[in-house]
């Protein structure tokens, strides 16, 4: 007996993504922590996020074992005092954990709520700053991933900059493909993580820390493992990591971020999510989804479609249905209305789209014909 072999998966996810096969070979080899081999990759992807930056001299990159939220608890518990007061921009989850985080760790801050469907405004920011002088931080979420919409990083960075406070981004869902460049963007603190768009795997996070600002850290961290300064002075002072560190997850973004940089960089990249994200906005249109968000608002990264309304549409039989036949989406996670995600970002293309797409089509055909329900 033979049977024909699956097709490749197609994560249309936020994160765990496709990646591509040169990236998941580079996983076969096993380094130890301590070889010379291991540090240079290590030493490696550490310059390639600070060029991908344009870090310059300013910003040194600290790579965190762990996912995003690790490296976002860790700057936040490392540049944040006891004295200090943060303003969070909050427009989804993304920005909402960032108070938890600040709640469990003690560390004063406020939530400026912003409602999910709409960016975080930069003016109400300027006049929320005005009006509360003792703020020394600000925080903001560059993608929100919770829609997939886009906050305007610049103009927040500028409203923040002007009033003389530190700026914290989490950049996790955009790092690698909308363009950053720390040379102009006033920020204190960019967090990325591997597995977003820079198409890595998961275990491997990293923030791109102003220096002077690290270095006058040392000792604020309630965290050992995540404290970001000693973790800095780790690298910098051996080479090495201070415990144990995800070698075949760095192996591998290495591997990624030459693939990047073969593809032309975040700008060829950014390119590719856009056209997989018209595509596939255009063809579950006419399958008769409607987007969340209107395209002025919709990043390339991941879009949110609301749950049919038809009664009958169960959304986990529609998941598991599309699961079988190698197509991995996302459940919604606003807090207003039923809604589901498809992503864009990973090591897919057009003719991934369209697949994925043409699976749903057949999966909406099956529940029709079988009168599947819950
Ligand atoms: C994925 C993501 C994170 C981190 O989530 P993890 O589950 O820890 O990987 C943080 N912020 C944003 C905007 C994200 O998309």
């Amino acid at each position: 007996m033979s049977s024909a072999p699956l097709p490749r998966r197609l994560l249309l996810t936020p994160g765990p993504l496709s990646v591509a096969s040169a990236t998941r070979a580079a996983m076969l080899t096993d380094y130890g922590s301590r070889e010379e081999s291991f540090l240079a990759l290590t030493g490696s992807i550490r310059s390639r996020l600070e060029a991908l930056a344009g870090a310059g001299d300013s910003h040194v990159c600290v790579p965190i074992q762990g996912s995003g939220t690790f490296a976002v608890e860790a700057t936040l518990g490392t540049l944040l005092r006891p004295t200090d007061m943060l303003l969070i921009l909050a427009n989804g989850v993304y920005g909402r954990r960032m108070a938890e985080i600040c709640r469990r760790l003690g560390r004063p801050h406020q939530v400026m709520e912003f409602p999910e469907t709409e960016p975080v405004s930069a003016k109400a920011l300027d006049d929320a700053l005005a009006a509360s002088p003792h703020m020394t931080h600000v925080s903001v979420v560059w993608c929100e991933t919770t829609s997939g919409i886009l906050n305007p990083l610049d103009d927040i960075a500028h409203v923040a900059a002007a009033r003389g406070k530190k700026l914290i981004v989490d950049a996790i869902s955009a790092f690698g493909a909308l363009p950053l460049d720390l040379s102009t963007l006033p920020a204190e603190a960019v967090v990325g993580s591997a597995n977003k768009c820079l198409e890595g795997v998961p275990g491997l996070a990293f923030v791109l820390a102003d220096k002077a600002t690290l270095s006058a850290a040392a000792g604020n961290c309630p965290s050992l493992s995540l404290d970001l300064h000693d973790q800095w002075t780790g690298f910098t002072k051996t080479g090495q990591w201070r415990f144990t560190p995800p070698t075949h997850v760095i192996a591998a973004l290495d591997q990624a971020l030459i693939t990047l940089e073969a593809e032309g960089g975040p700008a060829a990249r950014l390119l590719r999510y856009s056209r997989n994200r018209d595509r596939l906005v255009e063809a579950m249109t006419r399958l008769g989804f409607e987007p969340l968000l209107p395209l002025s608002l919709q990043s390339p990264i991941i879009v949110s479609f609301h749950m049919p309304s038809a009664p009958d549409f169960c959304f986990s039989t529609f998941y598991h249905l599309l699961e079988k036949r190698q197509v991995v989406i996302y459940p919604g996670k606003l807090t207003q209305g039923e809604t589901f995600r498809m992503g864009c970002i990973g090591d897919l293309d057009i003719a991934d789209m369209e697949r994925a797409v043409a699976m749903v089509a057949e999966v909406l055909g099956t529940m029709k014909r079988e009168k599947i329900k819950c």
